[in-house]
């Protein structure tokens, strides 16, 4: 096992590694920047090194000086957590080359899996449902417009490279294809220099539900069930559950299996996240991750399984600690991710945090590196904390959420907890019954 492990990540996922790391007697290194330097994970670990100035261009995208930090301390892991370097297969490679465990996949997955038109091609050919679409990426109109036309408006242009839900545009006529693919393409180019785009078809309403794989690099795979993910704003999750109200155990174990299939056939390595579009019980896959989802703590809990301690133990040539007929589902979970940001218009809001309480008792866990008298940066994401609530079954699990919500006290900035307050009290979220297009309607109309 590794002896020490740098992680190149800050907020609470960083705490959340070196929680894994120190469970398993593992020694941890920091990297921050200098705006970071009071935080949390810098705290607790082991070592710190600071590596760059506040934008996050030169500092927690800085593979040279994250590679310097490793040297200099001596770390034989490096944990890239979710975000920034989690899915450069450039550092990936850069990590391994320096002969550091890259707790993550190879570089060529994360190669493969980080063009959605490579990912679409390889997804299909190990036997993954797709959206109906272009079969690669778009090089000219006349080609696009048969494509639109056989597999009927409205569709969808994708950004091969995109992500965070930029460089997609919905077509809902001929007549203004041309202009969208000009535009989809351009704001891919400015946002990930990449202007390949392709087509797929525009899914009405569709809910978005994802497994989680993991893969021992070896050809054996577990998936770990779904997550159901929703609940979007922008095509951002806010609110996620696990297992999906949508699917049975049927549909589970079915689709289940035909994502441990395609990883085992892919000799995938580690943690991923193979995520669907589920419209009329059909599955339509969109893309995969290859790293740790913020959303990875639902399936913990309804599993029991620590992913970050899977996920070091593969890295470090350990077989998966479970098969797949030992893994059990049992009951249900539900994350509110919270945000420094006004609760109605979603300005962020950092600052100093006056007070805080987390909330606790059985099955309530708050992943969140802030503390009384922190200040939240206001240069990195405005995810502050996730609440993560368990019980037995949905409606233990939401009667549990309601009261750990009631109790979370953030002082100072303002936060999205009166957002989930009022989200989990709506009659259909309570019954299950949304999809992705649900959370807008319900802000637009509550104006
Ligand atoms: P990103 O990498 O930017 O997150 P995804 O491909 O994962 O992009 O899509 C993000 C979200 O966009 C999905 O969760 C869904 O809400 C919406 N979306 C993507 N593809 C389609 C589609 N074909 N039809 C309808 N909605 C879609």
């Amino acid at each position: 096992m590794f002896e020490k492990l740098l992680i190149a990540n800050r907020g609470e996922i960083a705490l959340r590694i070196h929680r894994a790391c120190h469970e398993m007697g593992i020694k941890t290194v920091a990297v921050h920047s200098t705006a970071d330097a009071d935080a949390m994970h810098v705290r607790l670990a082991d070592e710190s090194v600071c590596i760059g100035p506040p934008s996050a261009t030169d500092s927690y995208l800085n593979i040279a000086n994250i590679i310097s930090a490793a040297e200099v301390s001596g770390a034989d892991a490096i944990h890239p957590g979710y975000g920034f370097l989690s899915e450069n297969a450039k550092f990936a490679e850069i990590v391994e080359a320096h002969d550091i465990a890259f707790v993550g996949p190879t570089a060529e997955h994360i190669r493969v899996m980080g063009d959605k038109v490579e990912a679409k091609r390889t997804a299909g050919a190990v036997g993954l449902p797709l959206v109906p679409g272009s079969p690669g990426a778009i090089t000219d109109l006349a080609e696009a417009e048969t494509i639109a036309f056989e597999i009927g408006y409205p569709v969808l242009v994708k950004a091969a490279s995109g992500g965070g839900g930029r460089g997609m545009k919905v077509v809902e006529k001929p007549e203004d294809l041309s202009s969208s693919l000009k535009a989809a393409g351009q704001e891919a180019k400015a946002a990930f220099g990449d202007d390949t785009v392709y087509i797929e078809k525009y899914l009405g309403n569709p809910r978005h539900i994802e497994f989680q794989v993991f893969g021992d690099g070896k050809g054996g795979a577990i998936h770990l069930g779904e997550r159901d993910c929703s609940l979007q704003r922008r095509h951002q999750k806010v609110l996620e559950e696990a297992p999906s109200p949508a699917l049975n155990a049927e549909a589970r174990a079915h689709m289940g299996e035909v994502c441990r299939k395609a990883m085992a056939d892919l000799n995938y390595r580690g943690a991923g996240t193979i995520e669907f579009l589920y419209e009329d019980g059909n599955f339509y896959f969109i893309e995969m991750n290859t790293r740790l989802q913020v959303e990875h703590p639902v399936t913990e809990a309804i599993t029991g399984i620590d992913l970050v301690r899977e996920q070091i133990r593969v890295a470090a040539g350990l077989p998966l600690s479970i098969a797949q007929e030992d893994i059990v589902f049992s009951g249900h979970a539900v994350e509110c991710r919270i945000n420094a940001e006004d609760p109605r218009t979603f300005a962020p809001s950092p600052g100093k945090v006056t007070q805080y309480h987390a909330p606790g008792g059985l099955h309530v866990r708050a992943d969140s590196a802030l503390y009384d008298g922190y200040s939240i940066p206001p240069y990195y994401d405005s995810l502050i904390s996730k609440l993560i609530v368990y019980g037995a079954n949905r409606n233990d699990c939401l009667m549990r959420l309601r009261r750990a919500l009631e109790e979370y006290v953030i002082e100072g900035p303002k936060t999205t907890i009166p957002l989930h307050r009022e989200l989990i009290e709506q009659p259909d979220f309570i019954n299950g019954d949304y999809s992705i297009k649900w959370l807008e309607e319900w802000l637009a109309a509550k104006g």
